[in-house]
């Protein structure tokens, strides 16, 4: 009895312990980065290999951020269907429109991924016209991150855990489970990057696309889960040192059959939205020449922050969603 009690208290512990705490989790992130640079052509990949640690390794700093910076959490989601019926006629595209529409606050509050993306698009163009090189570096990880998540469909749902429809933990499910399970497969030959004329529609139609798909991830899980019994919908994993509760490989298997390559296609068209708005900033800026090495002070000086920003993060001073919890 005693043993079953405090075998029930660990599961409802494990319970709560997602499987990667961050959207598209760390292996996603930096994968996105770094496939990104390869979509690029030959005059600017040369300039994003050469840092393709880098932009690998930031691709994930927003994350750690959320935890830090209490304006964070917003840039990395838009819960549109807060807006009503069809909310992608109610909410203006424009930023300006939409806080005239919507108040700021509101914004804030609902997420604001689209014109985040917008905003370090243009501070990218800067960075380029001024080849300040670890401000592009910096931005260009940046807003990999944010245009990774704006084609995640649980980043475009107040549900986006699954917490209105008794579906708790689907939103790693999605993002982090079904990858490390299945990216391997994924064919990454994306075609080469494109130049982009209108940043802010192309991120909002990222953003309807992963829309549109969040009743596929919300039904088919449902589905599934009527045939299958508790102890088959979920499985314990050894993760370093700690075991965790994770979705079967049978219930994710199943799952990813359902979902007909979705993650794939929504990771796919990241990487090449990532590399073309990196291509796109370039180009707009006019083509600088980035043939110049960096000065070892400035090197010096970013991992200095990431080293704070690590720090930081380890104590979370700030409280993130739901899902990251
Ligand atoms: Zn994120």
């Amino acid at each position: 009895m005693m043993l079953n009690i405090a075998r029930i208290a660990l599961l409802s512990i494990l319970c709560i312990a997602p499987l990667d705490l961050f959207c598209w989790g760390f292996y996603g992130h930096k994968s996105i980065n770094r496939m990104a640079v390869f979509t690029l052509p030959t005059d600017l990949m040369g300039f994003y290999k050469q840092h393709l640690e880098f932009v690998s390794a930031h691709a994930v700093d927003p994350d750690m951020r959320r935890y830090v910076v209490k304006e964070e959490a917003a840039r990395h989601y838009i819960d549109i269907d807060h807006f009503g019926e069809n909310p992608f006629d109610a909410v203006p595209r424009e930023w300006n429109d939409a806080i005239d529409k919507y108040t700021e606050d509101t914004l804030q509050a609902y997420g604001i991924v689209p014109w985040h993306v917008e905003r370090m698009y243009n501070r990218l163009v800067h960075a380029f016209k001024e080849k300040d090189i670890p401000y592009i570096l910096k931005t260009s990880a940046d807003i990999g991150h944010y245009i990774a998540d704006a084609h995640v469909p649980l980043h475009t749902t107040e549900n986006y855990n699954g917490q209105m429809t008794n579906q708790h933990g689907i939103h790693g499910f999605w993002e982090s489970r079904l990858p490390e399970l299945y990216a391997e497969d994924y064919d990454y030959f994306v075609g080469k990057a494109k130049l982009i004329d209108r940043p802010l529609d192309v991120i909002w139609d990222a953003v309807e696309e992963s829309h549109n798909a969040v009743d596929s991830v919300l039904e088919f899980e449902r589905a599934l889960t009527e045939e299958f019994p508790s102890d088959r919908k979920y499985a314990f994993e050894e993760r370093g040192r700690s075991t965790v509760k994770v979705y079967s490989r049978d219930f994710s298997a199943e799952y990813h059959v359902m979902l007909n390559h979705m993650v794939e296609r929504r990771m796919r068209d990241a990487i090449i939205s990532v590399g073309s708005f990196w291509y796109s900033a370039w180009v707009e800026a006019g083509k600088p020449d980035l043939d110049k090495p960096i000065p070892q002070e400035q090197l010096d000086r970013i991992e200095e922050e990431r080293k704070e920003l690590e720090a930081a993060y380890k104590v979370k001073p700030v409280k993130s969603r739901e899902h990251d919890e």
